[in-house]
């Protein structure tokens, strides 16, 4: 690497991926939020306002922790740092986005926010944040999602949201965002769709970016307060992208920074076992954007799985491809049991229980001594915490 990143393009594109691939009647509304946002952020009123509300109500700055003892079980002198976005409100780095994505709405004059969610998680955030602002909200939720979280349904209902249960395909994730898109199609006037990762069509994976773009800033300030150098690796989740993008962006120019995706590797990486997207994936269209996407020969989107409904998606946001392509981040994959013995094994050694997704990252990291210099600096993104998978784990764990 030796020119500097900049992208994505005034088109949307990262390299060969991005773009727009919508029906006429959303174009309209894309343009919309590409005029607004960009005013947006140039406006110090608005930045304000989002600062405000991302330190007194969702709770940033979050601390970037020194996990001593989790050190001391990888040994060679190895020290990891913990980027807590577990400790925000409603528990996951998610909020960043919705609440950055809400004020946006506000300003366009839309009175209705509407979203997909897989595991909840982006529901929840999207239905915090439309509850704070006095928007009306509804969530698009695969069936089968709402019966594996449950307990976010309720959430939503009780912070006010009306769900949207989808019964179409594997009714998961992939057929909850089909299904907002067709509803945003004839809505869009006044309906914003506050889309939960860093995928989507131009300008989501920008402004979603963006927005989770603070988890970097903060991450990097603090750890030249604590090490007085930067890290040698940021580690992250990939769903579909939005927390790792957020950790890495700030840090993008720093050549001497690796960036480790960590995709679900499910119970194999036969075709329907994962949710591998850059492992397993090929070049394709799904939900606007072109990027990586898991499909088989005939171009037809594959089944995922994942024991972490939040990674469960067969596609992944276009800067992830493009950081691929260009070999800026590497990404490896992990399986569903050694990211459940990683969540048991962060809660002994240090007192937290992470959410199912970031526990991939963790299991990742206990691999790493073996293939790094001695003495190296790590920081991973706790994307969230484990509230919401504490069945899930103690099923799979007796
Ligand atoms: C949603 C979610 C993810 C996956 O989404 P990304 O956009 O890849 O960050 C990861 N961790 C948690 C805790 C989540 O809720």
């Amino acid at each position: 690497m030796s020119q500097p990143i900049n992208v994505p393009n005034s088109r949307g594109h990262f390299g060969p991926f991005g773009g727009k691939f919508v029906p006429e009647t959303v174009m309209s509304a894309l343009q919309e939020l590409e005029r607004v946002y960009a005013a947006a952020r140039r406006d110090r009123r608005f930045r304000a306002q989002l600062r405000t509300l991302l330190t007194q109500y969702a709770g940033r700055p979050t601390p970037l922790y020194y996990a001593a003892r989790l050190s001391k079980t990888l040994g060679s002198g190895i020290k990891v740092y913990l980027k807590r976005e577990d400790l925000l409100h409603t528990g996951a780095h998610k909020i960043n986005n919705t609440l950055g994505q809400g004020l946006l709405a506000v300003r366009m004059g839309k009175k209705r926010l509407i979203a997909e969610t897989g595991a909840g998680q982006h529901g929840v955030a999207t239905a915090t944040t439309a509850a704070l602002l006095g928007l009306d909200c509804e969530i698009f939720m695969g069936e089968e999602d709402m019966r594996r979280q449950a307990l976010n349904v309720v959430r939503m209902r009780l912070l006010g949201a009306r769900i949207h249960p989808v019964t179409t395909g594997t009714k998961t994730l992939k057929d909850a965002t089909s299904e907002a898109i067709r509803d945003w199609v004839t809505t869009v006037r006044h309906s914003h769709y506050c889309i939960g990762s860093v995928v989507g069509p131009h300008p989501y994976p920008m402004l979603v970016r963006d927005f989770q773009s603070v988890i970097g800033q903060e991450a990097r300030r603090q750890i030249l307060a604590a090490e007085k150098r930067l890290p040698d690796f940021l580690v992250a989740c990939v769903g579909g992208g939005s927390n790792a993008m957020g950790l890495f962006y700030p840090f993008r120019n720093d050549e001497r920074v690796a960036f480790i995706g960590v995709e679900a590797g499910g119970f194999g990486l036969k075709p329907g076992h994962h949710a591998a997207t850059l492992a397993k994936g090929q070049p394709g269209v799904l939900h606007g954007a072109f990027s990586m996407l898991l499909q088989d020969s005939f171009g037809q989107v594959c089944v995922t799985e994942s024991i972490s409904a939040g990674l469960d998606y067969p596609g992944v946001g276009p800067e992830h491809a493009y950081y691929q392509l260009i070999r800026r981040a590497s990404y490896v994959t992990v399986q569903d049991k050694e990211a459940l013995d990683a969540a048991a094994f962060l809660a002994r050694t240090e007192g937290i229980l992470p959410a199912l997704e970031p526990a991939h990252a963790v299991a990742h990291l206990r691999r790493m001594p073996s293939k790094i210099k001695r003495g190296a600096v790590i920081i991973l993104c706790l994307s969230g915490r484990g509230d919401k998978d504490v069945e899930t784990i103690a099923r799979h764990l007796s």
